[in-house]
């Protein structure tokens, strides 16, 4: 199956840098970032501290951004965009590129200690089903206003964005309306392939655990420092005989 070829863009000062360069160099079955430009400097904000589709539309044109060699553009900014919105298609500009904030996004994953790099790949993952099946993005026809635990989780409640890229995958409606497209049969399955490296880190894995399962980890934890004990003394009196 070929790869999506992406353009990253980046508008204005850029926090996440580093999530950024960890994208251009992960290798993916499924897309590749070809090129990352930035544009340094950002206009008057247009929306009281944030920025309207049509001002950063104005911005593209005017740096004479290029889609033709790619099939995604997708352009980061750290500050709120129109609705308050985590993702706008800016379909005044072109059927290919998307607006993605991380605005509030940091305070809402460091709350569930979700790394910031699965906001970013997350958003890769549900603009390429769209290209892939409608060959241009177009998120409200995937959309539900519902939360499934799926990439096209509308999160409404602005704190579900943590449920949706915390370990993300499809809900049946929104698989079955991908495999009614002309998309290739590697598609899906190569994705669902792709959902499973959003692991959180051990550390917040064993915090997760101990939160959901408390008794059951005081019972581990006397067990384990019992067995400990057992296997230190026995230790010792093995020491003890030999020397
Ligand atoms: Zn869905």
């Amino acid at each position: 199956m070929k790869k999506f070829k992406i353009q990253i863009c980046l508008l204005g000062y850029q926090r996440y840098l580093d999530k950024i360069e960890k994208l251009q160099k992960y290798s993916s079955k499924l897309f590749e970032i070809t090129n990352c430009i930035e544009i340094k400097q950002l206009p008057s904000c247009d929306l009281e501290w944030g920025y309207s589709d049509k001002c950063i539309c104005q911005l593209l044109t005017s740096s004479k951004i290029d889609n033709n060699s790619v099939d995604l553009c997708l352009c980061f900014i750290d500050s709120p965009i129109e609705c308050n919105y985590f993702t706008r298609d800016l379909s005044l500009f072109d059927s290919k590129t998307v607006l993605c904030s991380f605005y509030q996004v940091e305070s809402i994953f460091n709350e569930e200690n979700v790394d910031i790099f699965n906001y970013i790949h997350g958003i890769v993952l549900k603009e390429i089903v769209q290209v892939a099946a409608l060959h241009e993005v177009n998120e409200d026809y995937f959309l539900h206003d519902d939360t499934r635990n799926c990439l096209f989780d509308m999160c409404g409640l602005k704190r579900d964005i943590a449920i949706k890229y915390g370990m993300p995958s499809l809900c049946p409606s929104c698989i079955a309306k991908i495999e009614s497209t002309a998309v290739d049969k590697e598609f899906v399955p190569l994705l669902n392939k792709e959902f499973k490296s959003f692991k959180k880190l051990l550390f917040y894995r064993i915090i997760d655990f101990v939160k959901r399962k408390p008794l059951l980890s005081i019972t581990i934890t006397v067990i384990s420092t019992i067995m400990m004990n057992v296997l230190s003394s026995f230790l010792f009196e093995l020491l003890k005989s030999l020397f």
